[in-house]
């Protein structure tokens, strides 16, 4: 009988860890696999220490849920720049450096309103933000996009210029180097308030757009990436037109959970310096 039991168990390790495999989204990109290969040993354990059930079924959805959780818990470990959670800051730069997503659309396109048709956003990341700026229009705090996605090239010029005026130290508290830059995911934008008669970064802080936008914009999976006071973990002085998307999921559990910062919220480092 004893022999059974465990002979059974076998078998639903085996089929769990197949299963397994084929639900953890990050699977082929996740640094963290080493949790995974623990998870059967744990499972195992688990097994023999307790009665063993007969039914597979239920042991299928055992697996789902602590697949599920497995995953949530390792969303500080996303660095693949194609997955929405990727988190970019001084010390997480994108790998490849030149990376530039493939999915890139015309925000304007897509439906974002006040903004010129050559700023470019990944498709869904267009998509919420276009929906994002219909209802912040009618709620009187339209808003524009003036800055999405920036190529490597691109945000290598800008630094260079800042660099070049304000010195390296000054630069780096408000521009980031390239492949270091939130941009160049194509999940960022910077917003400004023509509605409102505000056609740059500066005034954006002050206008209906930027309280709107801090309130709401988790609804629609994006979060404002650079709060007031948050430098010493951002690494970034507070930037009230910088949004950034996660999903809405993800953006969800973020305002729900009193996070202060991606930082915090993902369970990593502060960064307030490059690493060299
Ligand atoms: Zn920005």
């Amino acid at each position: 009988m004893i022999l059974a039991c465990l002979l059974a168990a076998l078998v639903v390790v085996i089929a769990g860890l197949t299963l397994g495999n084929y639900l953890d989204p990050d699977s082929e990109s996740n640094a963290s696999s080493a949790a995974e290969t623990n998870q059967p040993t744990e499972k195992t354990e688990v097994e023999l220490s307790s009665e063993p059930k007969a039914e597979p079924e239920q042991e299928s959805e055992d697996w789902d849920v602590e697949v599920a959780e497995e995953s949530k818990a390792a969303v500080g470990a996303v660095t693949d720049p194609t997955d929405i959670r990727v988190l970019v800051n001084k010390l997480n730069p994108l790998t490849p450096a030149s990376f530039a997503p493939g999915d890139l659309v015309s925000a304007a396109g897509a439906g974002v309103t006040d903004t010129d048709p050559s700023i470019v956003l990944r498709a869904e990341a267009a998509e919420h933000a276009a929906q994002m700026s219909i209802d912040a229009a009618a709620a009187g705090a339209g808003f524009g996009v003036t800055s999405g996605f920036r190529s490597y090239e691109t945000q290598n010029q800008l630094y260079s210029n800042y660099s070049a005026v304000d010195g390296q130290a000054a630069a780096d508290t408000y521009s980031a180097r390239p492949s270091f830059s939130e941009h160049q995911t194509g999940l960022a934008f910077d917003a400004i308030a023509p509605a409102a008669g505000c056609y740059d970064l500066g005034c954006f802080g002050s206008t209906p757009a930027a309280g709107w936008l801090a309130q709401n914009s988790w609804q629609y999976g994006f979060i404002l990436r650079y709060p007031e006071g948050s430098q010493p973990v951002v690494g970034y002085m507070y930037e009230p037109w910088h949004f950034r998307y996660i999903g809405v999921d993800l953006a969800r559990d973020y305002h729900e959970s009193g996070a202060a910062t991606y930082e915090e919220f993902l369970g990593e480092p502060a960064a307030p310096n490059y690493a060299n």
